[in-house]
C-alpha cells in the first residue's frame, strides 16, 4: 500500500512533522474478525472449511475438465455463522481512517520511502503489508507571518546543493558596492555583496560553502554526527536599463567618448579569439 505525500522544501530544509490519514481495511473489532454477531461460527459445510469448491464439468463424452471456485455458501471465508455482525455485516472488516505522523527529515531526498510496518489493509485470512509513504516535494509558499515569510519558493534543490537567481542593476554589476539579505528556508540570512570596483559578470555563479541542504544519512546517522550541508549556487542576473534620461544619456556619452580612444577592454584579446583583421573596435 502505497500513499504519495508532499512537503515543502522548507519541510526538507528543517525536518518537519507530518500527520495524515489514511482509510484501509480493517478487522472489524466488534466481532473480532469472525463476521458473526455472536462470535460463534460453524465451518462451512459446502466446502468443508477450505473456502473452494472443485466442480467437474463434463466438457464432451468422457472429457472432464476440474473447476476450481471460491465457495458460494461461505465466500470463501470457510466458516459460517447465523447471524451476521451489525457492524461489518458479516465481512469480517470495515474501512477505518487512521492517523500517523510522518517525520521528514532535514534533507530527505524527494521520492524518499517511509514503510509503517504491517500498517497496511488488514485481514483475518493474512498478516498485513507494510504502508509506504511516497514523500514528494510541492511548490512553496511565501508564508504571512515574519516567522514564516522567507524565499523558500525561489529557491531550487538539486540533491544537496540549493539554487538561487539574484537580480543586480547594472551599477551594482560592474561598480559594485551592493548588499543582499537573502532570507533562508529556516528564516536566517545569507548577506551576498560586493565592494566598490568589484565586478559581477552577467550569469556568474557564486558557490557559498555550506548553505545548500542538509545531508540526510538515513539510516546510517548517528547522534554524534556534525550536521553537513551542501553549498548554494547563485547566478547573477544584471538587468541592463532600457530607458536613460536624456541628460544622463548625455553624460554617458560624453564620458564614452572622452575613454574611448584611450585604454579600454580589448574584448578580442579578453575573448581569446583569434583577433580578426578588419574589424572595428570597441572597449569597455
Ligand atoms: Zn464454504
Ligand atoms: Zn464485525
Amino acid at each position: 500500500m502505497e500513499v504519495p505525500i508532499s512537503v515543502s522544501l522548507r519541510d526538507f530544509y528543517t525536518g518537519n512533522d507530518h500527520d495524515f490519514t489514511v482509510e484501509k481495511q480493517a478487522i472489524c473489532s466488534t466481532c473480532e474478525g469472525s463476521g458473526s454477531a455472536d462470535g460463534k461460527t460453524d465451518t462451512c459445510g459446502a466446502c468443508g472449511g477450505r473456502g473452494m469448491r472443485v466442480q467437474k464439468h463434463m466438457l464432451a463424452p468422457g472429457i472432464f475438465q476440474q473447476v476450481q471456485s471460491t465457495c458460494d455458501q461461505c465466500g470463501g471465508k470457510g466458516k459460517t455463522f447465523k447471524t451476521p455482525c451489525k457492524v461489518c455485516h458479516g465481512s469480517r472488516v470495515i474501512r477505518e481512517a487512521e492517523t500517523h505522523t510522518l517525520s521528514v527529515e532535514k534533507g530527505m531526498p524527494k521520492g524518499v520511502r517511509v514503510s509503517y510496518e504491517n500498517e497496511a489493509d488488514e485481514s483475518p485470512d493474512y498478516v498485513a503489508g507494510d504502508l509506504v509513504v511516497v514523500v514528494e516535494q510541492i511548490e512553496a509558499k511565501i508564508g504571512t507571518d515574519e516567522a514564516t515569510r522567507t524565499d523558500g519558493m525561489f529557491f531550487r534543490r538539486r540533491g544537496r546543493d540549493l539554487f538561487w537567481r539574484e537580480i543586480l542593476s547594472l551599477r551594482e554589476a560592474w561598480l559594485g558596492d551592493w548588499t543582499r539579505n537573502l532570507t533562508h528556508l529556516d528564516g536566517h540570512v545569507v548577506k551576498l555583496g560586493r565592494g566598490r570596483g568589484q565586478v559581477i559578470q552577467p550569469n556568474q555563479v557564486e558557490i557559498v560553502k555550506g548553505e545548500g541542504m542538509p545531508v540526510w544519512r538515513g539510516e546510517q546517522r548517528s547522534e554524534d554526527d556534525d550536521e553537513d550541508f551542501g553549498n548554494l549556487h547563485v547566478e547573477y542576473v544584471v538587468i541592463l536599463p532600457d530607458q536613460m534620461e536624456s541628460g544622463m544619456e548625455k553624460e554617458f556619452h560624453t564620458l564614452w567618448e572622452k575613454w574611448r580612444k584611450k585604454n579600454g577592454v580589448d574584448l578580442e584579446k579578453d575573448s581569446g579569439r583569434p583577433a580578426p583583421k578588419s574589424r572595428g573596435h570597441d572597449e569597455l
